[in-house]
């Protein structure tokens, strides 16, 4: 199937007419198979559409699809349901939970939103001002949170029984001037004089769970 032309005495490889059509037929046929997977109705239908003929719920699905298609060892996910209402992004996270289950894929999930990380994540990495400061099973970090940070964003998730919304006060810090020692000081409750000298290290609070505040090398709850 392959031919080649010759090109200022250089060879290129082109791709004769049968085998052309023979692999744009191929890549239909994986499209649907994906699409199907992926429980979108009438697959061979949408796989012909274009993007603004999509609702986008379903351009979520056909852009997971598409990183999938090679089935990748890594997969990294950056605000994945961020743009949908809260029906179609139920619907897309239990997409996400079926396919760690079915496709032998790590799932990176990046989100300012913890309760959407609580629904799919098994490990949770909290960042504050481009580093992680506590990294822990998802169970830990919701269950045992040891920065003050993540305590505070855990806070500020609404719930039925709130009657007001917490916020973590004070904003990020511009890291053209970072800020000396810890970069969450300036916002921290729980602040102290050495927290403002130097970075505390992450601490390895138990095998699968680390921190880095001076808190926790304290022993708050080791
Ligand atoms: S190191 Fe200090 S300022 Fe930083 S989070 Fe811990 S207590 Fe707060």
């Amino acid at each position: 199937g392959i031919s080649f032309y010759l090109s200022g005495g250089k060879s290129v490889p082109i791709i004769s007419r049968v085998a052309k059509n023979a692999l744009i037929k191929e890549g239909y046929r994986l499209a649907v198979e994906l699409l199907t997977f992926l429980g979108i109705p009438h697959p061979e239908k949408v796989v012909k559409l274009y993007p603004h003929e999509l609702s986008g719920g379903m351009r979520q699905r056909i852009v997971i699809a598409i990183a999938l298609a090679n089935y990748p060892k890594v997969v990294i996910m950056d605000e994945p349901t961020s743009a949908l209402d809260v029906t179609i992004q139920a619907q897309i996270l239990d997409l996400i939970k079926d396919l760690k289950s079915s496709f032998n894929t790590s799932f990176i999930f990046i989100s300012h939103d913890l309760s959407v990380l609580a629904e799919v994540s098994d490990r949770i990495g909290i960042m504050y001002a481009g580093q992680i400061v506590e990294i822990g099973s998802a169970r830990e970090i919701f269950l045992e949170p040891l920065h003050p940070y993540t305590k505070a964003l855990i806070e500020a998730i609404p719930t039925m029984d709130k009657t007001s919304l917490k916020t973590v006060p004070g904003s990020v810090p511009d890291m053209r001037y970072p800020p000396q020692g810890c970069s969450f000081s300036p916002r921290c409750p729980f602040v102290m004089d050495e927290c403002k000298l130097r970075q505390p290290d992450m601490v390895k609070v138990s095998e699968t769970h680390s921190v880095a505040c001076f808190l926790a090398r304290k022993g708050d709850k080791q």
